[in-house]
This record gives C-alpha cells, structure tokens and sequence, in this order.
C-alpha cells in the first residue's frame, strides 16, 4: 500500500528515487510522483499510471537536477488514481508523500477551508501537507510534532520544507517505515528492497520518532526531540534476491524458489531430527499451556492457516479456529489466558493483522507471529516470532511466502503434538523427516510446468470456474481458486466437494472448468463421486492428485499427477500446480502477472 522513497547525498536524486520506487511498485501502482530540491526550489513531477510514465514524463518535460528528494507510488485509497490526487502534495513551502490513511482528515479539511486553504485533491494526504503549511513557523520539528499530535490515523511520511533544503523529515505511526545509510548518503523507504542498489545498512523507525537526513547523514530523535543512538541492521537479502534474475516475471522466480526458500526456513530449526522453536520463545512450557488456538490473518496467509488447523488439530488434538484478521477484530472474541493467537502476514505489516495482535494481547492471550519481515511492526509487537525465510517476495501473488508459512506450521504442529504426547518422538521424526524431502519434491512437480501451461490454454477463454476438494483439500482449493482470480481475473469460487450439491451446482454449464483437488487417500473416493456429478453436467475436470491413482477419462479431462508422499503433507506439493496454472493462465490473457489491478501488496490499510 504506497510505497515512499526518500534520498540526501550527491547522486543523480531523481534517477536514485525511481530506481528504489521500481522496487516498491508492488506496493501500488496507481500513480508516481518525486519531488526535489533544485537550487533551493522544491519541483514536483508527478503522474497517474505506472513509475515508466513518470520516468517518460521527466524526460520530456525536463529531469529535476538534485540531490534530495522524496518520492511516491501510490495504492489510492482516499480520491480516484488521478494526476491531481498523485503524490507528493503540498506548495512551494511543504511538501510531502504518505503511506496509510488519516482518519480525521475531514474534520481537518474542514476546520483549514476555514481559514482559507483551498484543496485541489480527494486525498486524506493533502491536509496534512495544509496542516503542516498552516502551523509552520520557522521550526520543523516543533511544526510536525503539532501536527502528529492533530492527526489519527496510520502513516509514513516524507517531508521536505523549502527553508531546509536538501532535508528531509521522516515520521511513522503503523505504516512501515526504514531509514537506510551508505556512504555520504542516507534514505528512507517503505522496504528494505528500495534500498539495497546502494545500502544493506539500516534503522527501524520507531513509532512517533522523527527522521532527519540531511549532509549524507541520517538522524533520529524520539518525541522530545532527544536524539536517540539506535541499533544499525544490516539486510540478509542482497540486491540479486530482489531482481528478476533472467525469469520473465517475480512470480515465476518466486514459484521456483519455493524449495530454497522452505530449506532455508526449517533447518536452522530442527535440532537431532526434532523440529525446535526455542529460538522463536516457543517452550514445551508455554505449549502445555493452550487450550485454545487462533489463527487470524489475511489473504493467502490465512489460506496458511487452513492448512495449519487441519495439521495441529489431526497432530495434536487441540482445537483451532480459523480468522480473518478484518472480521475477527470487530467480533469481540473470546480470549483468555490460555489460549495462543497465531499472526500470520508476509510483511509483518498489514493492518488488520496487526490490530488483531493487539487486541489478543489486550485480552490476555499469547501471541505468536509467523513473519517474513524482520523488525516489522507485527514481529516486534508478538510474545514470540517465527520468521519465515524467504527472502523478499515481490509479485503481488504470494506464493513462497505462503509455502513457507505453511511449513512454519508444520513445524509448530509436530512440536506441539510432541509436548502435549499426542505423537511419539519416533513419528515427531518421522513427520519432520518427511518436511525435510518436501524440498525435492517440489522440484519435481516444478517439471509439470508445460502441462500447467496447457491447461491455462485451455482456462482463458472462461468467465467461471470452480475448484473443489474435502479436508485439506478444501484449504488448498480456496488458495489455487484466490490465486487464479487475483491474476486471471476470472471469476472462480472454491467450493467443499461435498457441499456443491447444496446449491453451487447450479452453476455448472457446459464446458465449466472445474478443478477439482484431491490427494487425501481417505477422502479420494468421495471426492471423485463429486467430480463424476459435475461431469454428469457438462464440466470440464482437471483433476489434482497422487499419480498412484489411475483417474479414468470419465473422471478427468485433464490431469497432473502428484508424488505419493504422507496426505498430512500434500499442501506443500500440490500447491505448486495451482499456482503454476494461476500464473499461465495470466501470462496467456497478457495480464501485468506481477501486478494485477486494484491491487498491492503489503496492506498497510484496514
Ligand atoms: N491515503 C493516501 C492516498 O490515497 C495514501 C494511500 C496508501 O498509503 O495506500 O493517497
């Protein structure tokens, strides 16, 4: 959601802010602005559409000579994506860009119409820039503390007065924000992607601490404007992770990378054959302790916790509901002090997920994130953190972080299942044995690319389609089924096999694609009794599963078979045809793969 960009040194400042905004553009892509301080004046170029209209922009109406600045892509929340409602906002005094929402903006809007501002955008944005215009008064830190105490809400902002030029003042409050620093040159940045062209070194902005960057250097200073000596991090992710590395589009490399990614998340957590999350707080202890667990989350992180609640309640006998993060604030659940709430968010920032850990917390639950963003607001916030380790994901579409927050659960589930003595330490070793070959076998399945590719071919001209499964199944069925609409744009629903006939099957016409997943051998033939009744209607199948069985054509028109492996881990495979056919099938309509409309990453607002 938005992304913001700020740089002080001695480069070329324009080019440096749109090749770190290129790499937040998955954070929105609604509009792009920049605005820099050249010979004392701040300019601003900014436009509706992509970070290369901007780029071509500049070019033809002159680039911005400078070396400071701050830039801005947009994810619109308040006002249409437009060139006006585009940021950096503000006037020739203060300028600035923003990620997040101001609550009060219009009571703002109100009270500064009175005394004379007259706002040109829809946005919740451009009152701060009034409201920072309006109280300025020679000092800068005095006029943003006025104004932070003014306005409710979630940001990040970059700010720029013309009176301090080549400054920039950063501040955050719920949205992400870091402060990089290299060599004479210092940044700010929603993501540690932005930066990592030119620096692996940098601060976490603390809530209400404000940012100064100016002569190449960055300094940061809590609310009474004492100046803090904070820890300097340095970014396990190098410049290659964020690339494209020769593949066509990040979500192809991203589905690749999955086997990497789940080694580099499971070993450093496996001790003598045992899964271990000591590290992470989590003790048999504190495991004893649950009576009750919740998963809360959103997206394709909540499609995570499906799967993880049929694997902790068939492993370990505890019961576990299932949430979205954007419900399950507003329902007044019911928490005590013995049950867990498990976070699960790529970032480690979307909004919902963030409040909900908070609220958990309040209500005296225990809290366990399961991130994939260091130092994010949701793992310095939880009792305990499980990062995932796959490095940064860049395509809208999350697919290794998804992979891997499911093998976090697994993890999780063995171990709990072993402390609560609902498994024997020989099958604890066994089942952590099996996680430890799902790696390989994903390799394999990759190789079904070209026949995932087919079956896109044959998807692209439908408006409909359904996938269906029973158990785990189902979970995986609503993870291929949102993959494919997110990317595709065709409509599709998932459905519980054996629910269909309670309604949905209606819907089933001639020549629907129906894709049906099954690989639970308990629940195979039942699944197949569903699929013959909607072929009975017409329904073109493709069927998901274990290679072992021999579906017959009457079952399937189509087919991808899976390596027979333990059922209780057959997510982890079998989501990687799901995700393949989502990919084609968005590659084949000559969709943006990586960046789907109306959409972003990284929800930094309710
Ligand atoms: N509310 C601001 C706008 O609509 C920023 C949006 C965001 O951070 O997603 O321009």
């Amino acid at each position: 959601m938005c992304g913001i960009v700020g740089y002080v040194g001695k480069k070329d400042c324009t080019k440096v802010l749109l090749d770190s905004l290129q790499k937040l553009e998955y954070r929105g892509y609604d509009s792009a602005g920049v605005a820099v301080f050249e010979n004392g004046d701040i300019r601003i170029s900014k436009s509706k559409g992509r970070l290369a209209v901007l780029e071509e922009k500049l070019k033809k109406e002159g680039w911005i000579n400078g070396s400071c600045g701050i830039g801005h892509t947009r994810w619109a929340t308040h006002g249409e994506p437009s060139d006006v409602n585009s940021h950096p906002h503000g006037n020739a005094r203060v300028t600035i860009v923003h990620n997040g929402i101001i609550e009060n903006y219009q009571k703002i809007k109100k009270y500064l119409e009175k005394k004379g501002y007259v706002f040109e955008s829809q946005t919740d944005t451009e009152t701060v820039a009034k409201l920072l215009d309006y109280y300025y008064d020679g000092d800068p830190m005095e006029t943003i503390r006025r104004v932070l105490g003014e306005i409710e809400g979630s940001y990040a902002l970059g700010i720029m007065f013309k009176d301090f030029p080549n400054t920039i003042y950063a501040v955050r409050r719920d949205s992400p924000l870091i402060v990089g620093v290299g060599d004479d040159e210092a940044f700010i940045a929603s993501d540690v992607p932005a930066i990592l062209k030119f620096t692996r070194d940098y601060y976490l902005l603390d809530m209400d601490e404000i940012a100064v960057l100016k002569d190449g250097n960055a300094e940061i200073y809590d609310v009474h404007g004492i100046k803090l000596e904070k820890q300097l991090l340095t970014a396990d992710w190098d410049m290659e992770a964020a690339e494209k590395g020769g593949y066509p589009h990040y979500m192809l490399k991203e589905i690749s990378e999955q086997p990497e990614a789940i080694k580099t998340t499971i070993i450093p957590r496996i001790n003598n054959g045992m899964p271990d999350l000591s590290e992470c707080g989590i003790t048999t202890q504190r495991l004893l302790n649950y009576q009750n667990i919740f998963v809360v989350a959103c997206g394709t992180a909540m499609h995570a916790g499906l799967v993880g609640k049929y694997v902790i309640e068939q492993l370990a006998r505890i019961p576990v509901t299932v949430d979205v993060a954007s419900e399950f604030r507003y329902r007044n659940p019911i928490l005590t002090d013995k049950d867990l709430v498990i976070v699960v968010s790529q970032s480690g920032e979307t909004a919902d997920t963030l409040e909900a850990l908070r609220l958990s917390k309040r209500m005296g639950a225990e809290t366990l994130a399961i991130v994939n963003v260091k130092g994010s607001s949701i793992a310095r916030e939880a009792d305990m953190v499980v990062y995932t380790h796959a490095g940064p994901e860049i395509s809208v579409a999350s697919t290794k972080a998804y992979m891997v927050q499911v093998a976090v659960f697994y993890l999780f589930a063995f171990e709990l299942a072993y402390a609560k003595e609902a498994i024997s330490e020989e099958e604890c070793k066994r089942l952590t044995k099996s996680l430890m070959d799902i790696p390989d076998i994903i390799n394999v399945v990759l190789q079904q690319s070209e026949q995932c590719k087919y079956i896109a071919s044959k998807l692209i001209n439908s408006s409909n389609l359904l996938y269906i499964g029973r158990g785990l199944d189902y979970a995986l069925s609503m993870e291929g089924s949102l993959k494919l609409k997110e990317i595709s744009y065709i409509h599709s629903e998932s459905y519980a096999a054996g629910e269909l006939k309670h309604g949905t099957i209606s819907l089933v016409t001639d020549g629907m694609p129906v894709i049906a997943v099954a690989t639970q051998r308990e629940l195979f033939d039942k699944t197949v009794s569903n699929v013959k009744e909607v072929k009975a209607r017409g329904a073109t199948v493709i069927f998901v599963t274990h290679s072992y069985k021999t579906v017959e054509s009457d079952v399937a028109d189509y087919k991808i078979g899976l390596p027979t492996i333990d059922d209780i881990l057959m997510p982890m495979p079998a989501v990687v045809p799901l995700q393949l056919i989502a990919y084609y099938t968005s590659v084949l309509k000559g969709n943006d793969v990586d960046k789907p409309r109306n959409l972003a990453k990284s929800v930094t607002v309710e």
